[in-house]
């Protein structure tokens, strides 16, 4: 590939699994297990979500204890790390810094762009910061007017804005439903398929 190239990926259920949903089974809470699969407006699924941390006490330690046992999907780190050896990739994902860490170490530390929570004296979480509203979308134009061709993938309705700004927008593994209502965006359902789907986007 051109060294001008740049992949953007999202981090949830293309490298990793869903975090909330990871929490919400090893902590027995099924209230958080929606995800932006379910709500697509943000604000409203974190302030929902933060409401049941604080009705169950859980400690943003607490999180990240259960973050720490979770490990990237299977073949992640193999296919980042043969993607990296071609081109630049950034990860954009509305995860937190907080909580990405561990699993970010796990993938060799790629470059991530995301959001930060916040927590109080007592370690409950209290809010959350936006990097800015639509950043996957926003640092797409950004990248695009440093002149690279950006190819962008990911699974949700969260990632959709950043694939119709990308050259190239491939979904990976996502839900049916919003297969139908982005019909423009290929499909890929293993790493395979999206490393060659990226690689025929790429400019020869
Ligand atoms: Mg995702």
């Amino acid at each position: 590939m051109k060294p001008d190239t740049l992949v953007c990926l999202d981090l949830e259920g293309v490298l990793v699994p869903e975090i909330w949903i990871e929490v919400s089974q090893r902590t027995g809470i099924g209230a958080l297990s929606r995800t932006t699969r379910d709500e697509p407006d943000y604000d409203k699924l974190m302030q929902g979500r933060l409401a049941i941390l604080a009705e169950h006490r859980l400690r943003l330690a607490d999180l990240q204890a259960v973050i720490a046992t979770m490990g990237p999907m299977p073949g992640a780190r193999d296919f980042l790390d043969a993607l990296r050896a071609q081109c630049q990739v950034v990860i954009l994902s509305d995860t937190f810094y907080e909580f990405a860490a561990p699993l970010m170490a796990q993938l060799g530390r790629p470059t991530l762009f995301c959001h930060r929570l916040e927590a109080d004296a007592e370690g409950f979480v209290s809010g959350y910061r936006l990097r800015m509203p639509d950043q996957k979308r926003l640092a797409v134009e950004a990248f695009r007017s440093l002149n690279f061709h950006v190819i962008a993938a990911g699974d949700s309705f969260n990632d959709t804005s950043m694939l119709g700004a990308a050259h190239a927008g491939i979904f990976f593994c996502p839900p049916e439903s919003i297969v139908k209502q982005f019909p423009q965006f290929p499909v890929t359902r293993d790493y395979a398929a999206l490393g060659a789907a990226i690689r025929a986007a790429a400019p020869v």
